[in-house]
């Protein structure tokens, strides 16, 4: 779908962490991918070996599930693409892909202890809506009878939707199948941005599906805009979001759009002078966040937006349950993430097929999470969520002195401007107006 950070080309694939500490309130935690200790930590020490070590070791907790299943496959090259998709117009190419997948199920439910309910699902991709009706249906009955699908009106499953790809009998398709929570992938509404990215797509096509999942009773819909994209102005992005409010969507993400065209090919395609440079992406990032809060948004954290009433409680919710499970990401390059463990499966879809097919798990990378890893996740969590952070009550949760572990980090933090702190409290500068990954790369990585 649409592209996200570069730390995680894969980052709204699978959604969020382990909540806080106790002693630490409950603020709800966000999305993780791009969040501590980042998959650029990971490392391939880390071996399927230790996976499923992990696994077994997580069944002592007996925490629910959550499956993050990456669906690699696009019909079309986006320019701006932050992902590795697999390019083909060839729906039957995903059948081999499914057979995999449904492989590394069992090999993880060999691992899983039987009790275990899965209360979160996601879909992600490439695109998921490249599957056809189908393929959809086989996948849910693959999983149904892999793990223990959660059957309650409090289960999280939820897919990423590409407006190309779909359109009412889709929705209809995936009500029945049992999703009930959708990810739109709008970007921006002005065509000449979307032209320049190889991405044509009308407002009609996105209002049409909106239209349909609030008639279906979709708990929610999340729009995913982009800001830095090519083309983009302040006034043109202004434009596009009032038309977006103007469908009134119950939760909104901004992603930033980087260009690492040496990292992902079709970038190529994107002129660097056609690019909104940093201030006027600031610009754009800060004016959105006004308009999104007098519209009567909440800033959730993680670049996320929910409206106010049912729609942020609903939200928060749904943060709360995924704090408590375990995700398992399925498929091509999915992140794996327990409360021991970080585990990445394989990128490339030729490595990914020929571990399944030699009969072990697709673990690449991974980390093993030490009690610094979780206490700078803990304290970016705070930050990015409550927008201050206590350091006194992080301590004793952790039994440390915090301000002194987290000292080299802190300073950093203030050097660049993004916190202000007084004695053990740290406020977040200008909060929703920074991208969550500028507070994740200022807490840098401790060695595995
Ligand atoms: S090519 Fe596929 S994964 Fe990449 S941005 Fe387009 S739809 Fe998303």
């Amino acid at each position: 779908m649409s592209a996200s950070a570069p730390a995680d080309p894969h980052a709204h694939a699978a959604p969020l962490v382990p909540g806080p500490a106790r002693g630490l309130g409950d603020a709800s935690p966000g999305p993780v991918s791009r969040g501590y200790p980042g998959t650029e930590a990971l490392s391939s020490a880390f071996t399927a070996t230790d996976y499923r070590q992990a696994l077994e070791d997580s069944n002592a907790g007996g925490r629910p599930l959550s499956l993050a299943l990456r669906l690699p496959f696009c019909q079309h090259a986006c320019y701006h693409c932050m992902r590795h998709p697999v390019l083909t117009t060839d729906r039957r190419r995903a059948d081999a892909y499914l057979s995999r997948l449904d492989r590394e199920m069992v090999l993880l439910g060999r691992h899983l202890g039987s009790r275990r309910e899965v209360r979160g699902l996601h879909w992600g991709g490439g695109s998921p809506t490249f599957l056809t009706l189908n393929q959809m249906g086989d996948l849910i009955d693959r999983l149904d009878a892999r793990f223990r699908l959660a059957r309650g009106r409090d289960r999280d499953f939820g897919i990423e939707i590409d407006p190309r790809d779909a359109d009412v009998l889709t929705l209809r398709h995936l009500e029945a199948l049992g999703f009930n929570r959708l990810t739109l992938s709008v970007l921006d509404l002005d065509a000449r941005v979307l032209q320049a990215i190889n991405r044509p797509q009308s407002r009609g096509l996105t209002e049409q599906l909106l239209d349909e999942a609030d008639r279906l009773g979709f708990r929610s819909l999340d729009m995913e805009l982009t800001i830095g994209l090519p083309l983009q102005s302040r006034e043109g992005f202004a434009a596009t979001l009032e038309q977006i409010l103007a469908m009134a969507p119950a939760r909104l993400t901004l992603f930033p759009y980087l260009h690492r065209p040496e990292r992902f090919p079709p970038q190529r395609h994107i002129p660097a002078g056609d690019l909104p440079g940093t201030e006027a992406q600031g610009a754009m990032r800060r004016a959105a966040h006004d308009r999104l809060v007098d519209a009567g948004y909440v800033h959730l954290g993680w670049d996320r937006y929910a409206r106010q009433g049912g729609s942020l409680k609903d939200a928060r919710a749904q943060w709360r349950r995924q704090a408590e499970c375990d995700i398992l990401g399925l498929g091509v390059g999915a992140l794996s993430r327990l409360e021991g463990a970080w585990a990445r499966n394989a990128s490339g879809l030729a490595d990914f097929e020929a571990a399944l097919d030699d009969g072990g798990l697709p673990t690449a990378t991974g980390r093993w999470l030490s009690r610094d890893d979780r206490l700078r996740a803990q304290a970016i969590e705070a930050l990015m969520t409550r927008e201050t952070l206590d350091l006194e009550a992080l301590g004793q949760a952790f039994a440390i002195d915090a301000a002194a572990e987290l000292a080299t980090a802190l300073d950093r933090l203030q050097a660049i401007g993004l916190v202000t702190r007084r004695g053990q409290r740290l406020d977040l500068v200008a909060p929703g107006t920074r991208w969550a990954g500028e507070l994740t790369r200022a807490f840098g990585v401790a060695s595995p």
